[in-house]
């Protein structure tokens, strides 16, 4: 195992599983080892632990007995959607009941003239837009997990996906949320009109990774198709350039729906697996779709043409038709499956960066891969700015895991260095721990800490996930230093 999440004394109740046995449906209680196994995990897997015991509750009261007999015995809770989060934000606690939304998986109803759609925390995202389909409408923000990932996991990560460039993170495309605390208690944030009064508490809710309170309900917004959408494919001989075209496209004032990015070893690995027709000898393609009214596409398709070309794209492609444009997509979806194949095992870190800063922060990853000795493959939201530099080893050889990691912290640290952030899109969770320390200081962390517990006082609710103690920024030792003066001096630092 890596590094553990905060340090926090157990709390063994064993007699809570008796009440839940006693509260819930038989089928709804899982505890034997081979039924937690599922779940000791999410798409972090280098992280593992056995929760105490597994709910799927079926309804928003028994999501309340659960959330009142853990408040009364202070037992911790952890929400999990699909398990699909790469930051270790569903890791079960071994003292603590993994609470299950699996089975709060019902479209409660779509609203064409609002353009609205009223769906369960456990929906699949893609499974959204599957059903607005029939009224020509669309949920914008598509995670690549959007075939397996749950509504409730997004919100509660602010997911983004390649067109939220153009349309916004999940916080930009959610209306209302239903919740229940701790204390069990339902309460509702934001509202179906445009505006709400008071508190923006839908924004704090959103990305709040299951520390504040369990997401039942969620209004999410719904947008009409685009006519059109068009796709190009832009090659450079430097990945240097494709950052740089990156750049210069959106400060032309064209937004495109996607555009995204991949280096030679993620084209190389894509092309072998998907057969898209890339460019193999490229440093880096640029993928960039465009999307609206006919007239309007086809004017951009041709300014976007000029910029790349003009940035140094040694060959631009426009796809003839729409399977041609999805077969563009075809190798940046699988990319990280196709990556899968160069190396036993991968480590996909997620930062983000201001889009002028992309040339720059790429040949230094470059640097750094030389240094650690470990391959580096890049493919990513480049118009967002949001980095998945996938790290390359073998956890079989001893050592590679922690090399891994440290080179991944360096990304991160690499990325707050240059005016950008931690996250991109998965999450703090239990891997990004450490680098919230070098993000933020310790007046800032109490304050989310402040926070956190006007919501949930017993820090019962996914405790030592998202932001750290101060104790443990003080033994990473990376506390924000503001003119000198050391913060906490008299907390020992190692
Ligand atoms: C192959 C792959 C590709 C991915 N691509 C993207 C991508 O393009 N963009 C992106 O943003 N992410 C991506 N992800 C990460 C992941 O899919 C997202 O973070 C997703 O939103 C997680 O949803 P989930 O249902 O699996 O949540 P989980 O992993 O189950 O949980 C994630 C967090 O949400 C909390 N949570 C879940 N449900 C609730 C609830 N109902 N109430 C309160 N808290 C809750 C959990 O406690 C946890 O902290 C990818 C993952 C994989 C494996």
């Amino acid at each position: 195992m890596p590094r553990i999440p905060d340090e926090r004394p157990l709390s063994p109740q064993p007699g809570i599983i008796d009440e839940l046995r006693r509260r819930l449906p038989t089928a709804s209680v899982l505890s034997t080892p081979a039924e937690l196994a599922p779940y000791e995990c999410d798409g972090l897997t280098a992280f593992r632990q056995r929760p105490m015991v597994v709910v799927l509750p079926e309804t928003v009261e028994q999501v309340q007995t659960v959330l009142r007999l853990c408040h009364a015995a202070r037992v911790p809770v952890v929400a999990r959607g699909a398990g699909t989060g790469l930051s270790g934000g569903a890791l079960p606690l071994e003292d603590g009941v993994l609470l299950s939304l699996a089975r709060f998986n019902r479209i409660l109803h779509i609203d064409p003239d609002n353009g609205t759609a009223r769906v369960q925390p456990g929906v699949r995202n893609l499974a959204i837009t599957e059903a607005a389909a029939a009224h020509g409408l669309y949920y914008a923000p598509d995670p690549s997990s959007q075939i397996a990932c749950s509504i409730g996991g997004n919100v509660a990560e602010n997911s983004g996906g390649v067109h939220c460039l153009k349309y916004g993170l999940t916080v930009h495309n959610i209306l209302r949320l239903t919740l229940i605390g701790i204390d069990g208690e339902l309460f509702e944030v934001g509202a179906e009109a445009l505006d709400s009064p008071g508190l923006d508490l839908l924004a704090l809710m959103t990305g709040s990774e299951g520390m504040l309170a369990v997401i039942v309900e969620i209004t999410v917004k719904l947008l009409p198709r685009p006519e059109r959408a068009q796709g190009l494919l832009a090659a450079f001989d430097s990945v240097e350039r494709a950052g740089a075209a990156v750049a210069r496209l959106i400060a032309s004032g064209i937004t495109p729906a996607g555009l995204e990015m991949m280096d030679n070893p993620a084209i190389r690995a894509a092309e072998a697996f998907v057969h898209a027709g890339y460019p193999e000898d490229a440093a880096a393609v640029l993928i960039c779709e465009l999307d609206g009214f006919n007239a309007e596409v086809s004017f951009e398709v041709m300014r976007v043409r000029e910029l790349l070309l003009d940035a140094g794209a040694t060959e631009v492609r426009t796809a003839r038709d729409d399977a041609e444009r999805l077969n563009f997509w075809k190798g940046r979806k699988a990319a990280f499956p196709a990556v899968g194949r160069l190396s036993p095992d991968y480590y996909c870190m997620d930062g983000t960066i201001p889009r002028r800063e992309l040339a720059t922060v790429l040949k230094r990853i470059e640097a750094l891969s030389e240094r650690y000795g470990l391959r580096v493959a890049n493919v990513f939201h480049a118009g967002d700015g949001n980095l998945h530099p996938l790290i390359l080893y073998d956890a079989n050889v001893p050592g590679e895991l922690d090399k891994a990691e440290d080179f991944g912290g360096d990304i991160l640290e690499l990325c707050v260095q240059v005016g950008g952030t931690v996250t991109g899109e998965h999450g703090v969770g239990v891997e990004k721990l450490n680098q919230m320390c070098v993000q933020f200081d310790s007046d800032e962390l109490t304050q989310m800490h402040a926070v956190k517990a006007a919501f949930d006082p017993h820090g019962l609710l996914n405790p030592g996930k998202a932001v750290p103690t101060l104790h443990r920024c003080a033994e990473f030792g990376a506390m924000h230093v503001h003119h000198g003066e050391l913060k906490f001096p008299e907390l020992p630092r190692f």
